[in-house]
């Protein structure tokens, strides 16, 4: 049995005082949800602030991404030290805008989840395939080579895989469910290759355009544990109902 994953990717929207107003709405909202972890991703400088508003809740806090070195003269990075000080029990590695935007590739994103891992920051890895890799029938060769390249050597413990589609993110085009599953089956697969029998027990995430209105159908595929959410994870109400999905 894998417990439910709900996450919310703010990006790079909010400040602190968007953070608190969220929180103060969405925390009751969620509060008696226990058969779901539920996670929020904040902009860093909102990590201190939902970090001290998270506290006795049953939410949780993740960063949106790290840097792989320690310390030093990284002028603008985050260490993965710096982000469990702050209360961070999470991380997400991999989104595609970070592939796309700020060239981290399959070697990059693998030395920032072995450092991450280092600090016992828990792993949210993103893979997953542009319109054109999908059009050319290459789906699955991407998502092989980022699950072998991204998360070489690295154990399966503490490790969530969010399935996002780019060309369902920020779109409104989700994947069909059967578009979903196939891809949910296939990665999990890869994963067993990896890691045996414990595949079993890896959260796969999907992730592009989920909303209150679908994520009850995506919930219903067997390989779909959960959710990494963009723009709907903005407003609490929406995000409070897609934790509440039913199956
Ligand atoms: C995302 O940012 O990971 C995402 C899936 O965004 P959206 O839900 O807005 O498509």
């Amino acid at each position: 049995m894998r417990t439910p994953f709900l996450a919310a990717n703010w990006k790079m929207n909010k400040t602190v005082g968007e953070t608190q107003a969220f929180l103060h709405e969405f925390i009751p909202l969620v509060k008696d949800v226990n058969n779901a972890e539920i996670v929020i991703a904040p902009p860093f400088t909102s990590l201190f602030t939902a970090s001290s508003l998270l506290k006795g809740s049953n939410v949780h806090l993740a960063a949106q991404n790290v840097f792989y070195e320690e310390k030093g003269a990284y002028t603008g990075e985050v260490a993965p030290a710096m982000l469990t000080d702050v209360g961070c029990a999470h991380v997400i590695i991999g989104h595609s805008e970070r592939r796309q935007y700020f060239g981290e590739t399959d070697g990059i994103l693998n030395k920032k989840v072995k450092a991450a891992r280092k600090q016992h920051l828990k792993i949210i890895f993103c893979i997953g395939e542009s319109l054109d890799e999908r059009e050319a029938g290459k789906t699955f060769e991407v998502l092989k080579r980022e699950i072998e390249e991204g998360l070489k050597d690295i154990p399966s413990d503490n490790l969530v895989v969010a399935y996002e589609p780019i060309w369902a993110i920020g779109t409104g085009k989700t994947a069909t469910t059967e578009q979903a599953q196939e891809a949910h089956k296939y990665i999990r697969e890869r994963l067993s290759s990896l890691y045996g029998a414990t595949a079993q027990s890896i959260r796969i995430l999907y992730g592009g355009s989920v909303t209150p209105d679908n994520i009850d159908v995506l919930m219903k595929c067997e390989d779909v544990d959960g959710a990494l959410v963009g723009g709907a994870g903005l407003k609490a109400d929406s995000f409070a109902r897609i934790v509440k999905f039913t199956r």
